[in-house]
């Protein structure tokens, strides 16, 4: 049943609005935000809808449709995180956070579906929040722009949720545009569209293996990263060049050293991929992605074996211009740069050899590169 129809079923009437915001792949750009440096995601064309229709009073009711119809219920006055239906925290925060800054919300009924598969690693959390917050703008009362709109979706993440991630998924999923990934300044959120090449494809293969409790591990990727500024007496690593690196190297501690040296390489990676795109120089552009999982595995040390498998198994396919981990690492999926005539025969193949290899059917996204948040209707 179509979410028109869902709604009407729910709500006894049709809704006014349906609002959507895409999840998000990053090509390349990892591990360097929290650095202040580049990254470069682009939006999918699966994404996060919620059907809406204004209610006289200030309540906020809400059915997720993938999580079996659940409902769950709040008022706009005393807005609560709660312990069931965890789902509907992030519309919860989302309404708290811009009422926090003077926005005058609507009660509505909202039915929410999503395409972008959970906890993948794809960002449908992001895309939900920034689908929320769309929703609520199309319904009046209050005027954000879409930079604003993904600073505060972060923040209902990391405050209202409790997770920490930077501001790259919200950012792509408000700011996308069809055709285009996002150059993002993570210091200064400046940004750029650059058009995608012609001729390839991004394919998404998910490894399923699930990080599990790595915000350890990742606390202390950036405490060593705060480290080796410190030593090179800079306030963010974004700011050292290869060159400089080179100069201070030896004398700081191994481990710090080599996190190091996959920030500075990688954020310069970015900008190079940048170039390459810009001229749609396809195999420079899978290198610097070849170039970027070696860094990852060998420097910053996030990989691990099924996505050094995935990634193994995609480059001996014909047509795979590049290949690597995506998102934080220790699980989760690779992104793939595949010469379009190959596509087809690239996701039969990969999805085969790695499940012959791991008795695990991989699930595999071919990805259009879509445009950021909008009313649809
Ligand atoms: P991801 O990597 O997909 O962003 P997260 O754990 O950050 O994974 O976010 C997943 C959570 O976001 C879900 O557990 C749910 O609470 C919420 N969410 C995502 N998509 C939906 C959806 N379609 N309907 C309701 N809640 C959703
Ligand atoms: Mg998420």
């Amino acid at each position: 049943m179509s979410l028109e129809s869902e709604f009407t079923n729910h709500f006894g009437a049709p809704p006014e609005r349906v609002v959507r915001a895409p999840g998000r792949v990053n090509l390349i750009g990892e591990h360097t935000d929290y650095n202040g440096g580049f990254v470069l995601p682009m939006a999918i064309d699966r994404e996060a809808r919620i059907a809406a229709r204004r209610r006289p009073d200030r309540r906020v009711r809400m059915v997720a449709l993938d999580f079996g119809g659940a409902v769950s219920e709040f008022s706009l006055d005393a807005i609560e995180h709660v312990a069931e239906q965890t789902w509907s925290n992030y519309v919860r925060g989302v309404a708290l956070f811009l009422q926090e800054r003077g926005a005058n919300l609507s009660g509505l009924d909202l039915v929410i579906q999503s395409n972008v598969p959970i906890g993948s690693g794809l960002s449908s959390s992001a895309a939900l929040e920034v689908c929320a917050a769309t929703t609520f703008q199309a319904f009046g009362g209050f005027s954000i722009s879409q930079v604003e709109t993904a600073q505060l979706c972060q923040k209902v993440e990391n405050e209202f949720l409790g997770v920490q991630t930077g501001i790259m998924d919200q950012f792509i999923s408000a700011l996308a545009k069809a055709g285009h990934a996002l150059l993002i300044d993570c210091r200064d959120l400046s940004y750029q569209h650059v058009p995608m090449p012609q001729g390839a494809t991004v394919v998404v293969c998910d490894t399923t293996k699930r990080r599990g409790l790595v915000t350890s591990k990742y606390n202390t990727r950036r405490a060593e990263c705060e480290e080796a500024a410190r030593l090179m007496g800079v306030a963010l690593l974004r700011d050292v060049s290869p060159t400089d690196l080179g100069r201070f190297e030896t004398d700081m501690p191994p481990t710090v050293a080599k996190r190091a040296r996959h920030v500075v390489a990688e954020n310069a990676r970015v900008l190079e991929a940048v170039a390459a795109m810009k001229q749609n120089n396809l195999p420079t552009f899978g290198t610097l992605m070849n170039q970027s999982h070696e860094s990852l595995r060998n420097d910053y040390e996030v990989s691990c074996p099924e996505l050094d498998t995935m990634v193994e198994i995609a480059r001996q396919q014909p047509g795979c211009l590049g290949a690597r981990l995506t998102g934080a690492g220790f699980g989760g999926c690779t992104v793939n740069l595949v010469a379009d005539e190959h596509v087809a025969a690239f996701v039969a193949n990969v999805a085969r050899e790695y499940e012959a290899r791991t008795g695990i059917r991989p699930p595999v996204y071919v990805c259009r590169p879509s445009a950021g948040a909008s009313v649809a209707w």
